[in-house]
């Protein structure tokens, strides 16, 4: 994980500043709701961030209509940058609080070119519970679905 971390309030974190033309930014593209720039930490050559432009912490505070800009974005940068590094693999990644790996709360996602042996490294450690324990899970997200 990166180690910058952005503790500023909302409306003068980097990203808002960055999306007010307050700090400079090497940006790729823009629509009404998103903005793509070059993470400055660049993991792969053509590392690109999309943000929102409103200040958003994570993916719980988006709106509908953001998170499908974003995802819009994040596709059309990923053939740009396929385009322009032809990398063999290509990964997003997008993070929500401290635990889940967020260092700017100003939500965005990476578009991330890869290429073998990077260093990117992502742990996954399989629990395998069993088919009655997905069925219980599955069933609390069914009822949370239905109360949202
Ligand atoms: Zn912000």
């Amino acid at each position: 994980m990166p180690m910058f971390v952005d503790h500023s309030p909302p409306g003068q974190c980097i990203f808002c500043r960055l999306v007010a033309g307050e700090i400079p930014s090497a940006k790729v593209c823009e629509d009404a709701l998103t903005v793509a720039f070059m993470d400055i930490g660049q993991v792969n050559p053509g590392h690109v961030l999309v943000a929102t432009k409103r200040h958003a912490v994570t993916l719980l505070d988006i709106t509908p209509e953001e998170a499908a800009a974003v995802l819009q974005t994040a596709q059309r940068v990923a053939r740009a940058a396929q385009a322009a590094f032809d990398p063999p693999g290509m990964t997003l990644f997008q993070a929500n609080g401290p635990v889940g790996g967020q260092t700017v709360f100003h939500f965005h996602l990476h578009v991330l070119p890869r290429h073998e042996d990077d260093g990117m490294a992502l742990a996954w450690p399989r629990k395998e519970p069993g088919g009655a324990v997905l069925q219980d899970y599955a069933a609390r997200l069914r009822a949370a679905l239905q109360d949202g």
